[in-house]
């Protein structure tokens, strides 16, 4: 920022993250006489793939990661007034298909180094209405599961997990997914592997697993036939998002060791430095990094978080400020309880008095102003990690207090 050096020479660029396998299967699929998902080849192959990564009896591929966490949502049986826990640290997708449902959000703190939901706090905001908790695992670092399902058996709540950034990780060794009721996975173009935008709701619950087709295809039972039981929307994908991540998920492995392994490096480099505070992981989990997320400590430091983050991005690392502008409830649509053409027939209509403005989740607010975010991808090398380490650590030296 004074005119040195950069210290980091070159960032490696990402490039195209598909090719002559996802190819060959488009190609496969134009020889179909259907596109159509419901026992298409393409689906028919992706559900077994999927079943690899995270095991599930039943799999629903749908239109996007939002729509799985509807059709999540609407299995689980939440209905007008219904409280769902969940953190406000997400991607807005993790919550609409609540309010769609005439559920209520209600979000819960989290862990000052995992970002994670604290479960300790969503047990003190259950209430005689709560139905559910979904569990964000964010940037790939898994929530803590052991506990999330304690307490979602003790309360007798639905556990959803949102694994949208969480392709391939692990919980203690269990792939992400497999602890709760109902998980939920994107394949939006930003995701770890992606058919451009796509989806997948799966369980092994013989409760929920069931509906999730009927939820993703307008209540409609493909297996059973028959009358409409259920009211439902239309998410369903189409062949050819199926050609395209099933040719993902073969890339998904060597993607994921590669981010844990650089992710990994980095926190171990930047430990132990005065005024800033790695992501934190659990040892014996494995985290995708979506992206790498550190705090620094303006206490311990004689600069601001913005001013920390604009020397590391003239030393040459690609980083950003936090990673959502404000915690979900502090959007204009929450704050004026405005869901529904500006109103909130729920809350008018007495279901539910909860008041967004009133919303207070400390941490959540303080990572969000603290947090500095660094990009890793599967193309980047260890030479590179260990220079953009240098400068996080050159760039804390130059402000230590
Ligand atoms: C991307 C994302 C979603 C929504 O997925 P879409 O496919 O974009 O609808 C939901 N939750 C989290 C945590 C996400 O990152």
């Amino acid at each position: 920022m004074h005119g040195g050096l950069k210290t980091v020479k070159a960032v490696p660029k990402l490039g195209r993250r598909w090719g002559n396998a996802e190819r060959e299967r488009l190609e496969a699929m134009t020889a179909q006489d259907t596109l159509f998902y419901w026992k298409g080849p393409q689906t028919t192959a992706f559900v077994e793939r999927f079943k690899k990564v995270c095991p599930a009896t039943y799999v629903m591929p749908c239109s996007s990661g939002t729509a799985a966490l509807h059709i999540a949502v609407a299995a689980s049986g939440i209905g007008p007034g219904d409280e769902v826990i969940t953190s406000p640290i997400t991607d807005i997708g993790t919550v609409i298909g609540v309010i769609y449902q005439q559920g209520v959000p209600v979000f819960a703190d989290l862990g000052a180094n995992t970002y994670n939901l604290d479960p300790a706090d969503v047990e003190r905001r259950i209430t005689t209405k709560t139905k559910a908790v979904i569990a964000v695992h964010l940037c790939g670092n898994p929530c803590d599961l052991l506990e999330l399902r304690k307490i979602a058996d003790k309360h007798k709540l639905v556990l959803i997990e949102d694994c949208a950034q969480a392709w391939g990780t692990k919980f203690r060794g269990q792939p992400v997914g497999t602890a709760g009721h109902i998980s939920c996975f994107s394949l939006q173009n930003s995701k770890h592997i992606t058919s451009g935008d796509g989806g997948v709701a799966a369980s092994n619950d013989e409760r929920f697993g069931p509906l999730l087709q009927r939820f993703g295809d307008k209540g409609f039972d493909r297996v059973k036939g028959g009358l409409f039981e259920q009211f439902a929307t239309n998410y369903r994908w189409t062949e050819s998002q199926a050609a395209v991540a099933t040719a993902q998920l073969d890339r998904l492995e060597g993607i994921v060791a590669t981010r844990l392994r650089l992710g990994d490096l980095l926190t171990q480099k930047i430990a132990n430095t005065p005024g800033v505070l790695p992501h934190q992981v659990h040892p014996e989990d494995r985290c995708g990094y979506w992206f790498y997320f550190f705090r620094v400590n303006p206490a311990a430091l004689r600069c601001t978080r913005d001013e920390f983050a604009k020397a590391l991005g003239a030393e040459g690392v690609e980083s950003g400020l936090g990673y959502i502008p404000v915690p979900l409830y502090g959007n204009p649509v929450f704050q004026k309880h405005g869901f529904f053409s500006g109103r909130w027939p729920l809350r008018e209509f007495g279901l539910t008095t909860i008041d967004y403005t009133k919303t207070n989740c400390p941490e959540a607010e303080a990572i969000l102003k603290t947090g500095i975010r660094i990009t890793i991808h599967e193309g980047m090398t260890e030479e590179y990690i260990l220079a953009a380490a240098e400068a996080v650590r050159k760039v804390a030296r130059f402000y230590k207090v």
